[in-house]
């Protein structure tokens, strides 16, 4: 079997190589800064973890091989300039946008976009980073530090925030896993919840929109597509061509998961519709300390990413899964209690929602 090369090395690159043991698959994620070249071979794939890379030796390196995947992708989705143009071109609906010109003055952008207007880096933004509303009641101008860098978008008032994770092998084939419901504070994602029945009638709405894109784009691997749902309308926020936080709940909760789907896909083996099992909540763990009686809970799955801890780092996340709606909840309860109290909303919230559902 050829060797998987990640480019990255961070959590997700670690996740996929833990999925690629029953497949037998060497899997190698490697930091882009690097000293030593990956000992790459013929034959041999590689996939990136992450959506924007420094231009060092390795990723110079990994990046002119020939089993480079995806390699026009990449640059398009990364910037959001060309990721919201090819979402116009391919007719698919986002949120109204401007480009941020040098000369862009913040008069123009409430007139085409309205009162609240989000500007967003073209590049480089993550995790909510890289954002500034720009309202008109502030009559603030456009920041000088975003002339031409940045796009301005349309405020959508959203009724919540829904994912798509999918993905497509080599001879177009597409699977799908259900729509996620996740919940973002501060632009970083705090909760995840699926499936949702409530939600159905628009899996066949946002399966046929990432099939296209990924159809366009003759993507190979998963791909992850985040949405606003506006009553019925689905708006895509942003498009991951990667494993993405709002599937790692398919660790727990589906046949096979995001992470050995997206090894299936590239590495040219079988892909097959995710057989989802009970019900499942995903809770990121955000700069808390690693607590050793998380491991105690019933129904759980505790990933920690071995990072040091930061605020508002990501540091490892907790899957709930159990076919019983109850069981989910009392083991929501007991790790309530072992997460610091602003974690409050965050169960209020998937009390909330598994109460609906
Ligand atoms: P992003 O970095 O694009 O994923 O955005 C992070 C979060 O900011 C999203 O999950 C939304 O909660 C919020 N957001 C992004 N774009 C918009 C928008 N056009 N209107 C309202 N909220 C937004």
């Amino acid at each position: 079997m050829p060797t998987v090369w990640v480019l990255g090395a961070g959590q997700l690159g670690a996740m996929l190589k833990q999925a690629a043991y029953p497949l037998a698959l060497r899997v190698e994620p490697v930091e882009p800064e690097s000293e030593q070249l990956p000992a790459i071979k013929d034959g041999d794939i590689i996939t990136v973890e992450r959506e924007q890379w420094p231009d060092t030796a390795v990723t110079r390196h990994m990046s002119q091989q020939s089993g480079f995947m995806n390699a026009d992708i990449f640059g398009k989705i990364a910037d959001r300039f060309h990721q919201k143009t090819m979402l116009d071109t391919l007719g698919i609906n986002t949120a109204p946008w401007r480009s941020v010109e040098v000369d862009t003055q913040a008069e123009s952008l409430h007139a085409a976009l309205g009162p609240d207007v989000l500007l967003k880096r073209r590049e480089g933004g993550y995790d909510g980073k890289g954002q500034f509303w720009l309202y008109q009641n502030q009559g603030l101008d456009v920041p000088s530090d975003w002339l031409g860098t940045g796009i301005a978008e349309k405020k959508i008032p959203f009724n919540e925030e829904l994912s798509l994770v999918g993905a497509r092998d080599k001879d177009g084939n597409k699977v799908f896993y259900p729509l996620t419901l996740n919940l973002h504070r501060n632009g970083i994602l705090m909760a995840s919840l699926a499936p949702l029945a409530r939600v159905d009638h628009l899996q066949g709405k946002a399966e046929s929109m990432l099939g296209k894109i990924m159809d366009a784009a003759d993507y190979v691997g998963v791909m992850a597509m985040e949405c606003f749902r506006v009553g019925e309308e689905l708006i895509v926020n942003e498009l991951a061509p990667r494993v993405h936080n709002s599937g790692h709940w398919t660790q727990a909760g589906a046949c096979v998961s995001q992470f050995e789907m997206h090894l299936r896909a590239v590495s040219s083996l079988p892909i097959k519709a995710p057989e989802v099992r009970g019900q499942s909540v995903m809770i990121n763990v955000i700069g808390v300390e690693r607590e050793t009686n998380w491991l105690k809970i019933p129904s759980t799955q505790c990933y920690w990413y071995g990072k040091d801890v930061r605020p508002g780092r990501k540091l490892g996340h907790i899957n709930i899964n159990h076919p019983k709606k109850s069981a989910v909840q009392t083991a929501l309860n007991e790790l309530r209690h072992l997460l610091p109290e602003n974690y409050g909303d965050v169960f209020d919230w998937v009390k909330e929602e598994l109460a609906k559902l």
